[in-house]
């Protein structure tokens, strides 16, 4: 991030000597707009693949991931987003039926640069079955805070276990994670978890299931992706009740990643599910 950053600044500075120009005619309040317009023009000359670095802060956070690159505009005009924040007296309609079958399995740890993330190594067959369609998991990954809210309250962390099924339709479980009892399963990936971005040059291997509430009982509702390009057609299924992980398996996240959540976006029009 170090390039854009020196980019940025040079960028910035033009833009400055150009603001002050326009500040002799124009009020102040146009600052914002054209700090904003400048930016956009700074990633066009940034994005040589179509696809712009964001954030988690700043020029290049949440609230500006959709101007970053066109394939992001999903993130600021699209209508059935996530993160929501979820209500524990949405629990009337279920919207579809729910089926997790987990198994031992082969991960690799990755630091992408914006979050601690385990891939699946080869074939396994871990199965969600929503309705009548079968997805398979993908990868899990971390955010902390959480990015959900229940009752307005956010969580220490959440993972997310991303599946897709046959035509790359995804769906997500989240599970929110609260500060407790050390995470048993976590810490061997919690060893390996590489401080700088890149891939650890171990594996390891753990039942997903584990970072699963034995009593599982999930919201259900159509979303987005909460990372750019925020696509939508997601199905999301986020657990009610929580999993554990230590201070010092906390402390250990957040000194990689101490923000990296989407905050809240809006319902609209969505009605919000529930399967117990
Ligand atoms: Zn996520």
């Amino acid at each position: 991030m170090k390039k854009p950053n020196v980019l940025l600044k040079s960028t910035m500075i033009t833009t400055l000597l150009l603001s002050s120009t326009l500040l002799v005619t124009t009020p102040i309040y146009a600052h914002t707009e054209n700090q904003q317009l400048s930016y956009k023009t700074l990633n066009d000359l940034l994005t040589d693949d179509g696809h712009s670095g964001w954030s988690y802060s700043g020029l290049t956070g949440p609230e500006y991931w959709g101007e970053l690159s066109k394939d992001y505009k999903a993130c600021s005009k699209g209508e059935e987003q996530s993160p929501i924040a979820l209500h524990n007296e949405d629990t009337s309609n279920e919207k579809w039926s729910f089926d997790l079958d987990y198994e031992e399995t082969e991960f690799s740890i990755e630091n992408n640069g914006h979050t601690i993330q385990a891939n699946v190594e080869g074939s396994s067959s871990n199965t969600l079955h929503l309705n009548n369609t079968e997805y398979n998991l993908v990868q899990f990954h971390f955010h902390s805070p959480s990015e959900h809210t229940l009752d307005d309250e956010y969580f220490e962390m959440e993972v997310h276990l991303v599946h897709q099924d046959h035509n790359a339709n995804l769906a997500v479980l989240g599970v929110l994670i609260e500060e407790g009892e050390q995470n048993e399963t976590l810490a061997g990936m919690w060893d390996l978890m590489p401080e700088d971005q890149g891939e650890a040059t171990e594996t390891i291997t753990l039942n997903p299931s584990e970072l699963v509430p034995s009593d599982l009982s999930t919201f259900q509702y159509d979303g987005s992706l909460t990372t750019p390009p925020c696509s939508e057609d997601v199905k999301w299924s986020v657990s009610d009740s929580t999993i554990s992980l230590s201070s010092e398996q906390l402390q250990a996240f957040q000194d990689l990643y101490p923000n990296n959540y989407r905050p809240i976006q809006d319902l609209g029009n969505r009605e919000v599910g529930f399967h117990y």
